[in-house]
C-alpha cells in the first residue's frame, strides 16, 4: 500500500474561485497518491471573523453586518464554482446559521472560548466548499472534521495537543478512510476537546495541523503550498533582494521560524523532524518548480538569512533593594513569564538588573508588571523590533541597523540578534 502524502493549502491559495480551481489542478496531478489535504480559511477570513468576535463580545451592533460580509464573500465564490441547485448552498447556509444563533444571544462565555467557536467557522466553510468542488470535478474526496482527529486540552486560542489520543483517533477514524477515498480533506487550525468543544491552535496554525497529521499518519512527505517559490533569505514583503534556499535542515528551519520567519508556523518542524518526514515548501503558482526541501540531510553553507519580528517590548527589570538578580530572582521571573504565557525572545542579565525582550501581548504584560511592582523597578521600551541574522556578515549587519538604535544584542556563533528601535527624531534647540 502506498503511503499517504500530506498537503496544506493556506488562505492565499483559496482566496477566490480561481484559487480553488488551481488547488483542484494541483491535487489532480497527484492522482496515484493518497492525499491528506489540510485547508485554511479562505483569504483573510480569519481576520474578518476576529472582528466579528470582538464586536459580539463588546455588544457592538456592527457584529451583524461584519458577519454578513463574511457570508457574502463565501457565497460569491460558491456562485462561481457551482450551479445554483448544488447541495453545497444549503450546507454552507446551515453552517453559518450556527453562528447566527450564537450572535443573537448575549455573550456569556469567556472571550477566548467564544473566539474559538466563532473563528473556526472559517475553516469549516472553506473545507466544505473545496471538498465539494473536488468531488464535482471527479476527485473522490472525503471531508473530515478535524475536531474528530485532533484532540486538545481546553486552552482556548492555544489548544495543546494530546498526542496520545490524537494518534489513536487518527488510526481509528482517519486511516480507514483511505480504503475508499484517495483524498481526505480537512481543516487546518482547529481541534476538539474531550467534551467536543472547538479549540484553535494559534494564528497561522494550519501548517502545524498538517504536521500533526503527517506525524500521526507516518506520511511519506508533507508539502505546504504557498504564494512564494519556497523559503527565501528574508520576507519578500520587507526586503527586495531575496533568494530562494533550495535545501534546509530541520535545525535551520526551526531556528528561523521560532524567531519569526512568517513562512511556516514554528510548531511545524518538531513533529516532522521526530519522524524524519521531509517538508516541501512549494509555490501554488508554479507547482512544478522544486521549491525548498527541509529535511535531515541538508547542511549548509547557507547564505545570510534575515528574520524580523515586530511588536516586541523590552523590559529592564531591576531589584528595588540593590540585591543581585541571581538564581532565585531569575527563576521567579521565568515562572511569571510562563504563567502569563509570554514568549521570551532575547535576554541579558547584570548584577542588579535583567533585560528581556518579550512578544508584546499588552494585556498580559500589564498583568506581569503589576506582579513585578513589589520587588522590582521596571522600565519598558516599545515599540521594538527583533532582528535575527543567521550566517551574518558584518556589512549586512551595518546595512540593516543603519538609522536604528540597538537596545539589546546577542551573538552566538554565526547568529546575531538585536532588539532595535527607530532613532527618535531629536528636537532641535532653538
Ligand atoms: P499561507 O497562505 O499558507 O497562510 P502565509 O501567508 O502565512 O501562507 O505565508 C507565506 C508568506 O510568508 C509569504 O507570502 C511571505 O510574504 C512570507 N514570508 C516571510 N518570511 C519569508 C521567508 N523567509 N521566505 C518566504 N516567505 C516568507
Ligand atoms: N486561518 C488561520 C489564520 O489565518 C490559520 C491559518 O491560516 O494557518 O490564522
Ligand atoms: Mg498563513
Amino acid at each position: 500500500m502506498s503511503k499517504v502524502k500530506v498537503f496544506k493549502f493556506g488562505g492565499a491559495s483559496v482566496k477566490d474561485a480561481a484559487g480553488v480551481r488551481n488547488v483542484f489542478s494541483i491535487i489532480n496531478q497527484y492522482r496515484s497518491d493518497q492525499l491528506l489535504v489540510v485547508v485554511s480559511a479562505m483569504g483573510k477570513t480569519t481576520n474578518a471573523l476576529e472582528k466579528v468576535v470582538k464586536a459580539y463580545y463588546e455588544r457592538d451592533e456592527a457584529v451583524h453586518t461584519l458577519f454578513a460580509e463574511v457570508k457574502q464573500q463565501h457565497y460569491a465564490i460558491m456562485q462561481e464554482l457551482f450551479p445554483p441547485e448544488h447541495e453545497i448552498f444549503p450546507q454552507i447556509n446551515d453552517t453559518f446559521v450556527e453562528i447566527d444563533w450564537v450572535i443573537e444571544e448575549e455573550p456569556q462565555d469567556s472571550f477566548d472560548y467564544l473566539y474559538d467557536q466563532i473563528v473556526s467557522i472559517g475553516e469549516m466553510v472553506s473545507t466544505k466548499i473545496v471538498a465539494a468542488y473536488l468531488n464535482q470535478e471527479g476527485e473522490k474526496t472525503q471531508w473530515l472534521d478535524a475536531r474528530d482527529a485532533i484532540r486538545t486540552d481546553n486552552t482556548y486560542r492555544e489548544g495543546r495537543v494530546d498526542w496520545k489520543t490524537t494518534q489513536q483517533l487518527m488510526q481509528q477514524a482517519v486511516m480507514p478512510l483511505f480504503e475508499q477515498y484517495p483524498v481526505v480533506l480537512t481543516q487546518g487550525f482547529i481541534g476538539g476537546t474531550s467534551e467536543n468543544f472547538t479549540t484553535t491552535l494559534g494564528r497561522e496554525g494550519s501548517d502545524f495541523t498538517a504536521a500533526i497529521f503527517s506525524y500521526c499518519l507516518d506520511s511519506e512527505t508533507m508539502s505546504i503550498w504557498k504564494d512564494v517559490p519556497g523559503i527565501l533569505t528574508a520576507d519578500p514583503r520587507l526586503f527586495e533582494q531575496v533568494t530562494k534556499i533550495d535545501r534546509l535542515s530541520y535545525k535551520e528551519a526551526i531556528e528561523m521560524t521560532y524567531y519569526g520567519a512568517k513562512v511556516i508556523h514554528p510548531k511545524t518542524i518538531k513533529p516532522l523532524q521526530n519522524k524524519n518526514i521531509p517538508l516541501h515548501v512549494k509555490s501554488f503558482l508554479n507547482p512544478d518548480a522544486p521549491g525548498t526541501v527541509i529535511s535531515d540531510d541538508a547542511e549548509g553553507p547557507y547564505p545570510p538569512v534575515v528574520v524580523v519580528e515586530t511588536d516586541q517590548v523590552l523590559l529592564h527589570i531591576s531589584t528595588r533593594d540593590f540585591s543581585f538578580v541571581a538564581e532565585h530572582h531569575l527563576s521567579h521571573l521565568f515562572s511569571l513569564f510562563a504563567r502569563h504565557r509570554l514568549k521570551v525572545n532575547l535576554m541579558q542579565n547584570m548584577a542588579i538588573s535583567f533585560s528581556v525582550s518579550l512578544t508584546n501581548r499588552s494585556d498580559r504584560i500589564a498583568q506581569l508588571l503589576e506582579e513585578l511592582e513589589a520587588d522590582f523597578v521596571v522600565r519598558k521600551e516599545e515599540p521594538l523590533e527583533l532582528l535575527t541574522i543567521r550566517h551574518y556578515t558584518k556589512p549586512l549587519i551595518k546595512e540593516l541597523v543603519d538609522g536604528k538604535m540597538i537596545l539589546i544584542e546577542k551573538r552566538i556563533g554565526r547568529t546575531v540578534q538585536m532588539g532595535v528601535s527607530e532613532i527618535p527624531v531629536m528636537r532641535r534647540k532653538k
